[in-house]
C-alpha cells in the first residue's frame, strides 16, 4: 500500500507543490493543497519541494525475497520463423560487457520449435549458456505460452538481469512477465550500465517527453528488466572459439495452452522505407527549407547506396513521410555513415542515431549540438556543401 497525504495543520498554502507536480495532481482548496489520487503517481516531487514538511508519503516496498540469490544476465532470444532476430546479437554484445563488470555469466533463453541448431551461434556471439525450450506449440510467438514458460524459467534460475528487444514481440511479452514476477521494467532503454557501487543495472532512457535522460535503478525487485530497441547497441562479433553449454528444458503442457490461436502470418507489404537496415543514411532537417530540397539528399543517398532519413521537424512540416523519421519517436538507426544535413541535434534526434559508426554533420551554426556527437563537422550551408559532396563521391566512386 502506498499512501500520500497533506498534513493540513502544516500546509501554509504556499502552492509550491502545485507548481512542481509534473502530473498536475495537486490543486488548492480553501488555501490548502489537495491531491487528486487519480492523477498522482507517488513520484514524491511534492514531498521534496515542501519546505514545511506538510506532505507525508509512505512507501511500502514488497521486496523480492532473497535478492542475493538472483545472479547472471539473461537475454531473450527472440526468433521469427526460426531466425534469431539481430537485436538478440546486440543484446548479447551488451550483456557480455555488463557481465564482465558484474563478474557473472550471460544466458540466452530461446523458445521455439526445431531451433536447437541456433544455440551454437548464440554461444559464439557471447552466451555462456543457452536454455532452449523446443516445442511445436512455441513455434510462433503467442503471448500466453511464451509468458508462462518464461516466468517459470525465471522463477527456477533467478537471473539478476533480463534484457529483451523492444520489438513488437518483446514489448508484448516482457511487460506481462514483469507483472507476473512483480518486478519493474524499463522500456526503450538507450543505455545500460552497471552501478559501480552496488552492482545495480543502470537503465537509461528519455523521460518527460524526451526532455531529460533518466537513469532508473530497480533496487528492490528481481530480475531487473529492460527492453532495448534494435540498433541501439552494436551486434556482438562471432567468436568461434567460444564454448558454452546448452540446457534443454521441457515444460508442462499446461504452460503451453493459449486462449488465442495463430491463424496466419501476413508479411507487411508496402513501400515503407526500412532505414533501420541502411548502411548509409543522408538525413535532412528543418535546415533543408522545403520538401523539394530533399531531392538533393536523395541523389547523395543513391550515390552511396543508402536511404534518406529526416528529423521530426521535417516530418511534422510534411516534407518527408513518417517512415523516414529518425529519433525517439521515429526509428533507431546505426548505419556505417550518417550524414545530418541542417539538423540541430536535439536529444530526441540523437537517441535515434548516435551509435552510428561515423556521423558527418553539416550545419551553418557552429554551436549546433549535432557537432557534439559528430565524427566530422562541416560548418557551412547545406545548399553549397551537399552538391560538392555528391560531386566528390561521384568522382571517387566512378559513377
Ligand atoms: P531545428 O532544431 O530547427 O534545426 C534546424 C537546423 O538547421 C539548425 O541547427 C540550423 O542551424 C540548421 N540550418 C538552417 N539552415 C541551414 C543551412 N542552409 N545550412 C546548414 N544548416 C542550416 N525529433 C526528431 O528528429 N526525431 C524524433 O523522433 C523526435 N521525437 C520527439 C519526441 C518528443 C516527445 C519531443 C518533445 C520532440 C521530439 N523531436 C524529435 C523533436 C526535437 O526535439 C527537435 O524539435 C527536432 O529534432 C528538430 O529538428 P531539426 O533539427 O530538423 O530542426
Amino acid at each position: 500500500m502506498n499512501n500520500i497525504k497533506i498534513l493540513t495543520d502544516k500546509c501554509t498554502g504556499c502552492t509550491i507543490c502545485v507548481k512542481v507536480c509534473p502530473f498536475g495532481a495537486i490543486s488548492m482548496s480553501a488555501k490548502k493543497a489537495v491531491i487528486d489520487y487519480d492523477k498522482c503517481t507517488l513520484c514524491g516531487a511534492c514531498v521534496d519541494s515542501c519546505k514545511f514538511n506538510a506532505i507525508e508519503l509512505q512507501r511500502t516496498t514488497n521486496k523480492t525475497p532473497n535478492l542475493e540469490e538472483y545472479q547472471g544476465i539473461w537475454v531473450f532470444g527472440e526468433q521469427k520463423r526460426g531466425i534469431v532476430q539481430p537485436v538478440v546479437f546486440e543484446l548479447l554484445g551488451k550483456g557480455r560487457k555488463l557481465a564482465e563488470k558484474l563478474k557473472t555469466e550471460v544466458t540466452c533463453v530461446l523458445l521455439g520449435h526445431n531451433i536447437k541448431d541456433k544455440a551454437q551461434e548464440l554461444i559464439w556471439r557471447g552466451a555462456d549458456t543457452v536454455i532452449i525450450v523446443d516445442d511445436p506449440k512455441l513455434e510462433h510467438f503467442l503471448d500466453e505460452p511464451y509468458n508462462k514458460v518464461l516466468v517459470q524459467l525465471i522463477r527456477k534460475y533467478r537471473p539478476a538481469v533480463f534484457l529483451c528487444g523492444a520489438t513488437v514481440i518483446g514489448r508484448s511479452l516482457v511487460s506481462r512477465v514483469a507483472v507476473k514476477l512483480h518486478t519493474g521494467l524499463t522500456a526503450d532503454c538507450t543505455g545500460l550500465d552497471i552501478d559501480p557501487k552496488e552492482g545495480y543495472l543502470m537503465q537509461t532512457r528519455p523521460a518527460f517527453g524526451g526532455n531529460i535522460m533518466a537513469t532508473i535503478l530497480s533496487k528492490n525487485h528481481r530480475p531487473q528488466m529492460a527492453t532495448v530497441r534494435h540498433k541501439v547497441f552494436k551486434e556482438a562479433d562471432i567468436d568461434k572459439s567460444r564454448k558454452g553449454r546448452i540446457i534443454e528444458e521441457t515444460v508442462s503442457p499446461t504452460l503451453l495452452t493459449s486462449r488465442t490461436k495463430l491463424l496466419d502470418i501476413v508479411e507487411e507489404i508496402g513501400a515503407t522505407v526500412n532505414i533501420a537496415e541502411a548502411d548509409f543514411i543522408v538525413s535532412g532537417g528543418r535546415g533543408m527549407k522545403g520538401p523539394e530540397n530533399f531531392a538533393m539528399l536523395e541523389e547523395l543517398a543513391q550515390m552511396l547506396g543508402g536511404s534518406v532519413g529526416s528529423s521530426r521537424a521535417a516530418v511534422d512540416a510534411g516534407w518527408m513521410p513518417y517512415s523516414h523519421q529518425v529519433g525517439q519517436t521515429g526509428k533507431t538507426v546505426c548505419p556505417k555513415i550518417y550524414i545530418a544535413c541542417g539538423i540541430s541535434g536535439q536529444i530526441q534526434h540523437l537517441v535515434g542515431m548516435q551509435s552510428s559508426d561515423m556521423i558527418i554533420a553539416i550545419n551553418k551554426d557552429p554551436d549546433a549540438p549535432i557537432f557534439n556527437v559528430a565524427t566530422f563537422g562541416i560548418v557551412g550551408d547545406v545548399f553549397e556543401v551537399v552538391p560538392k559532396l555528391t560531386k566528390k563521391f561521384k568522382e571517387i566512386l566512378n559513377k
